[in-house]
């Protein structure tokens, strides 16, 4: 048929309108009751049939796929620039788009003068009838017909119900699809499956109860192999299944006859020499026309070997978590007990200056000095100490907190340093994250005491930015510094490690790390940018979402 006088839409005369509508209806069953017809055939000739009868000049079959609009059949004028695999924005076709938005159809004789707000800016669609197509639960794509010209006549209710049909129709075909590519995905999956050392694979069939399996198969059932291999009842392969695993097993069998899904368990199986092996099965049950379950094929694999590394793993992991409490508790218990010694040590320190301090010669004095300063050192390494190791059982419950405070307190708390060293320190608008406020002002004290700290013969110049993502918060705290070498990048984080000596610089070696816990407690990560010479960065991320 020549495409003028395709849309020339149903006569006028009512008995022949009723037997085109008829006609239609006829040839639209045939269509979709064919068989000898692809999918996409069946589209290409429902779209044309429909468009003809309700007479438009455009007809299209279209999925979305994120915000654009994908056409997967057209049949349109030949001088239209519009093919199947054609991509364009939903966003261009505000009509579909709100087909897909409402999931209603959409009718509409004169789009101008009914809905202008649906007007579309680069087609000039002027009269539209279209259909959501669902797949499963969720909108698929659209089922439209339209012009551009706006028509006389309204279109009929009748046309509405021919456009809603076909795509229900369509509807179900997509279930059907999106089935028998799972069942392929499943086929797959088994076949390499089996190439990748399956231990065999079975067919049960089920109207029969005859459970066939290769003689390894049945071996690792302790069932005799030439009996499996003419086929047994299902009970005497289930019966060897650790009796734990086998009601699960069993109703997950009786679960994937049900519901037509992919079978996949993991379970335990005593084999012929009585030992325990882990297997993991994987089948799907086919069915007859009417819908009876038929044969269930499927395979298996050892994975005996992978589970034992998963429990030794876990093992290890349980082993890990004990012995690091343990160490806390350690340092806890041990940097506490020490202050109160060394509490003593400082105050009669100080009562030998007061009292003596007259009496005392020079170098007196000066020993006087090292052992006041070696207390003082020891009391910042046992308050650092005491820090680290309460991070996980002292920290308070995650608040909103604003970085922005977080970063003005912390420069009170340092205002001397500051002010000694004449640091520039500029802050970036940061913003609010979800934590825990004490362990955030620790952590950036820390660095900005860093910074601070080894910044090289001039002035400190520190900058605090933030950078958001969809992934979370990343915060930068850069300085002008003298830098780190690359290999000692990441070893700076570890506990008292250290990359000057005292004289050079005064400092524990738990700073950093006491950051990377803190930030391990918020889900974050801590890693730093550095050139010797040139400064170092430090960032600190958290994947939470700004609020
Ligand atoms: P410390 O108490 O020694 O500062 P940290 O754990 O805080 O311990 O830091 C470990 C080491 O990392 C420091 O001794 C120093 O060598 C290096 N370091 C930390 N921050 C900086 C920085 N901003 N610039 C250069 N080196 C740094």
């Amino acid at each position: 048929m020549s495409r003028e006088d395709s849309a020339s839409g149903p006569p006028d005369d009512p008995v022949a309108e009723l037997e085109y509508r008829q006609r239609t209806l006829q040839e639209v069953s045939d269509i979709i009751s064919g068989t000898d017809q692809s999918f996409n055939e069946q589209i290409d000739a429902l779209l044309e049939v429909v468009r003809e009868a309700i007479g438009t000049d455009y007809a299209t079959f279209s999925y979305v796929e994120g915000d654009s609009y994908v056409f997967e059949a057209v049949d349109v004028p030949t001088d239209v620039n519009l093919h199947a695999g054609k991509i364009v924005p939903l966003d261009e076709l505000p009509n579909c788009k709100h087909v897909v938005e409402t999931e209603q159809t959409l009718v509409l004789r004169d789009v101008e003068e009914e809905a202008p707000e649906l007007a579309d800016p680069t087609w000039g669609i002027a009269c539209y009838i279209g259909s959501p197509v669902f797949a499963g639960n969720e909108v698929y794509g659209t089922f439209c017909f339209y012009g551009m010209e706006s028509r006389a006549e309204e279109f009929s209710d009748w046309d509405k119900t021919l456009v809603e049909l076909v795509s229900n129709r369509v509807n179900s075909q997509l279930a059907q699809r999106e089935r028998e590519q799972t069942l392929r995905d499943a086929k797959l999956q088994m076949e390499a499956a089996v190439e990748a050392g399956a231990v065999g694979t079975w067919e049960w069939r089920i109207p029969e109860d005859r459970f066939i399996a290769g003689p390894s198969f049945a071996e690792t059932f302790g069932v005799d192999p030439k009996a499996a291999s003419e086929g047994v009842s299902l009970n005497q392969f289930v019966s060897s299944i650790h009796k734990d695993d086998r009601d699960r097993v069993q109703r997950r069998i009786d679960e994937a006859i049900e519901s037509g899904e992919v079978y996949e368990e993991e379970y335990r199986v005593w084999n012929e020499n009585d030992e325990l092996r882990w297997v993991l099965a994987r089948g799907h049950v086919e069915y007859d026309d009417d819908g009876n379950p038929q044969t269930f094929p499927g395979a298996l694999i050892d994975i005996t070997d992978r589970k034992h590394a998963e429990q030794q793993l876990e093992s290890l992991n349980s082993r890990l978590k004990k012995s690091n409490k343990r160490l806390e508790q350690f340092a806890y218990a041990a940097s506490h007990d020490l202050q109160e010694p060394l509490r003593m040590v400082s105050s009669y320190l100080r009562l030998l200056e007061n009292r003596y301090g007259d009496t005392l010669d020079e170098d007196a004095h000066e020993f006087l000095d090292f052992a006041v300063n070696g207390a003082d050192r020891m009391r910042n390494m046992i308050d650092e100490l005491l820090a680290y190791s309460r991070v996980e059982s002292h920290g308070s419950r995650f608040r909103p907190v604003n970085l922005n405070d977080v970063l003005a307190d912390v420069q009170t708390d340092l205002q001397r340093q500051i002010a000694e060293k004449t640091a520039e320190i500029t802050v970036e608008n940061l913003p609010q994250v979800e934590g825990d406020a004490n362990q955030f002002r620790q952590l950036f004290r820390n660095l900005l005491e860093n910074s601070l700290e080894y910044s090289g013969d001039e002035p400190p110049r520190i900058h605090v930015s933030a950078d958001q993502d969809g992934n979370g918060v990343v915060i930068a705290v850069q300085d002008e510094g003298i830098g780190i070498e690359p290999d000692a990048q990441e070893r700076i984080f570890e506990e008292f490690e250290r990359l000057h000596s005292r004289e050079e610089h005064t400092g524990t070696g738990i700073g950093l790390a006491l950051c990377q816990r803190i930030v391990e407690r918020h889900d974050g990560e801590i890693w730093v940018e550095s050139e010797p010479g040139e400064g170092s960065t430090f960032f600190v991320s958290f994947p939470i979402s700004p609020i």
